[in-house]
């Protein structure tokens, strides 16, 4: 059974402890070559790391490890994560960790000219943050692929002005560029809700990456829960208000599985799906 976290009531924590139950478990079932590419991430991704081996030799609780990476957030900026009964940002928990790798992302394009911003319009990165582009993805059920697809590659709202110097009216679209694919991503899930998969695969210009689910991070009623996915297809519950620094067992998935029962924990939707690349 994966170890897990008890809330704390005093300095409330589910924000800590939903990406915690996640991060403990894939370090728990990682190589060391994930392991030294992903503790690169952030200071606290690299403090995590060093702490989990304590959890793993049973020296420290990952409460403890918790509650450590709480003061040294607080040190660095007390108002995004305050003490006491104050709720911590789930968004900014996870960029603090996870950092930036510049992995690449979409740039607008105009199909005619092939006039190319040289900025990213929308970013690909450890912490991607999945796009609404029409009320089409909030009717039709997409799954997290295809709605990643869609925040990369579509037609803006912008004209291209070259063009319409010339008399016609073109609209850019998005053409992306990934330069790498990180070892592990969190895609946010504010604005879009699609189905999560147990394995994905994401194109670069060098092939294409596999990547397995590991978390899930729902969010409702101010409060955050969990479900970690083991590499042998066991799913567990985590939250630590109710379960007290346990996790629950629920089932045993694989490639056929239908994901669509995982969209929700209780009245809580997802807020984070979190995957690890497959290293072969
Ligand atoms: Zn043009």
């Amino acid at each position: 059974m994966p170890t897990g976290l008890t809330w704390d009531s005093r300095n409330y924590s589910c924000a800590f402890d939903a990406v915690l139950i996640i991060l403990y478990n894939v370090w728990k079932e990682s190589d060391a070559v994930w392991r030294n590419t992903t503790c690169t991430y952030s200071e606290y991704m690299q403090y995590l790391f060093n702490r989990f081996e304590d959890v793993n030799l049973e020296k420290c609780s990952l409460d403890q490890v918790r509650n450590n990476l709480r003061i040294m957030l607080n040190r660095t900026n007390s108002n995004i994560f305050p003490f006491g009964h104050h709720f911590t940002d789930i968004t900014e928990l996870s960029a603090y960790i996870m950092g930036y790798g510049n992995c690449g992302g979409s740039y607008k394009l105009c199909p005619v000219c092939g006039n190319e911003d040289s900025d990213i319009n929308v970013y690909f990165d450890r912490v991607t943050p999945l796009m609404r582009i029409s009320s089409h993805d909030q009717h039709h059920n997409t799954k997290l692929s295809d709605t990643l697809k869609i925040t990369l590659n579509h037609v803006v709202r912008e004209i291209c002005v070259p063009c319409s110097l010339n008399g016609t009216r073109v609209k850019k679209r998005l053409v992306v560029r990934i330069d790498h694919i990180p070892s592990l991503i969190m895609f946010e899930c504010c604005t879009v809700h699609p189905t999560p998969e147990a394995e994905i695969l994401i194109s670069t210009d060098s092939g294409h990456v596999r990547m397995r689910l590991c978390g899930l991070i729902y969010t409702g009623d101010s409060h955050f829960n969990s479900r970690v996915f083991e590499q042998n297809g066991s799913v567990w519950k985590h939250d630590g208000m109710i379960d007290r620094g346990e996790c629950q067992y629920e089932k045993l998935i694989d490639l056929l599985t239908d994901m669509k029962q995982f969209e929700k924990n209780g009245n809580k939707r997802i807020i984070y799906q979190v995957y690890i690349k497959i290293t072969t």
